[in-house]
């Protein structure tokens, strides 16, 4: 069973530039052409920021001594040299002891990670877990999708990858813009014929003020087929149809003790310490997050630390684990227990999930049919939640 281990330490470090700009983006990420400075004075700049961040938020994460989780993400992380990896490492060395089983993941994208003299580097330095953001292979969607591709680095990048490192995954997006369940499939078996042990699995959405938002208002490109979109994720179980790979969160899944740990932190409600425009951090009790800019985080870090309320938060995130939640974690971070208690009693009567025993915890684990209307159920809850105190003000 995955453990939630609260007194060990996670960092991200957010690398905001990218090649282009992929028009679905919300993540913060600037095109790096448009840039005067060359992608090494950029990275030298970054690493010189992120120190003093670093130095700067450390006052808030002392009491930690040991960090169990690294994750480079972005943006484009793997812009990064293994010099500059290294220079981060060695700062948080001083400060943070790294846990024998310290994962260390490097996400990015195909025109860096085809390239195997790079990968090698990477490997050398401790990074030990790749995720490459490949999307689709069906070129026509990147390019609908301003989204940077070379067909000889996608033709490369799962062979290099798995000759290098063990642990390594891949996100594919569904749903584009006429594209069929078919196409998807092939994406999906494709990258099946890979040894991966992690897949992440998200389906195309029109954030707000994207450049794809503004595409579909100027009828330039269509919406998601949202029909379509639900057939896929009821579906993607039974296309990878491979007992060793499991669902472990709604749009993740992996081979059994290859979950993204990292990103299991953020579901299991533990801490970490973000750095880079647009990153946010939790020490277990005051929350932070960075300007979404550059220049402004050039400038300044902001200072939000606030406390907060856990109790939505914990239904956001522990809620979307498809793995068996033990009550016990519910307990250790809200005194409104008994709500969550009676929620899943619900859901348990309902046939949406069930309750597990063993070693004297108890469990609970959604169905797949849960699963499938998940939004509707956390909003159901939500409600309740509000009920409740709305009557505990009065
Ligand atoms: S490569 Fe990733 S982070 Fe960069 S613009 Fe595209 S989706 Fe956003």
């Amino acid at each position: 069973m995955i453990q939630r281990i609260p007194n060990l330490l996670g960092i991200y470090i957010h690398f905001p530039f990218c090649v282009q700009k992929c028009h679905y983006c919300d993540f913060y990420s600037l095109s790096i052409k448009e840039f005067q400075e060359d992608t090494k004075q950029i990275e030298k700049i970054f690493v010189e920021r992120i120190t003093e961040e670093f130095l700067l938020r450390y006052a808030y994460f002392k009491h930690f001594e040991v960090v169990n989780t690294i994750y480079f993400g972005g943006g484009t992380a793997s812009f990064l040299s293994p010099e500059s990896i290294v220079q981060i490492f060695n700062l948080f060395k001083e400060f943070f002891r790294f846990s024998d089983d310290c994962e260390i993941t490097l996400e990015g994208n195909p025109e860096h990670l085809y390239n195997k003299t790079y990968l090698e580097s990477l490997k050398e330095i401790g990074i030990n877990r790749i995720n490459v953001g490949y999307q689709t292979k069906n070129y026509q969607y990147l390019e609908q999708m301003n989204r940077y591709y070379n067909i000889f680095h996608y033709e490369e990048v799962l062979h290099n990858i798995s000759s290098i490192f063990d642990n390594w995954g891949v996100d594919l997006i569904y749903g584009f813009p006429n594209q069929t369940f078919d196409e998807f499939k092939k994406d999906l078996e494709y990258v099946l014929t890979f040894p991966l042990k992690h897949l992440s699995i998200y389906s195309l959405t029109v954030e707000w003020g994207t450049m794809y938002e503004k595409l579909i208002k100027q009828n330039v490109l269509k919406e998601p087929n949202h029909m379509l979109q639900e057939e896929i994720f009821i579906n993607i179980p039974s296309i990878i149809n491979n007992a060793s790979i499991q669902q472990y969160e709604v749009s993740n899944f992996s081979k059994k003790h290859y979950e993204c740990r990292h990103n299991l932190r953020y579901w299991l409600y533990e801490p970490y310490m973000g750095l880079g425009p647009s990153a946010h951090g939790f020490n277990g009790k005051y929350r932070y997050n960075n300007y979404r800019n550059w220049y402004k985080w050039l400038k300044n870090f902001q200072q939000n630390y606030s406390e907060h309320d856990p109790r939505k938060e914990v239904a956001i995130t522990m809620f979307r684990l498809c793995i068996p939640i033990n009550l016990q974690w519910i307990k250790e971070i809200t005194e409104e227990y008994d709500l969550f208690f009676d929620f899943f009693e619900e859901m348990n009567h309902k046939k949406y999930g069930r309750f597990l025993y063993e070693e004297n915890n108890t469990y609970f684990q959604w169905y797949p049919d849960g699963i499938n209307i998940l939004d509707n159920l956390i909003i159901n809850f939500f409600y309740k939640m509000d009920h409740l105190i709305i009557n505990q003000k009065h």
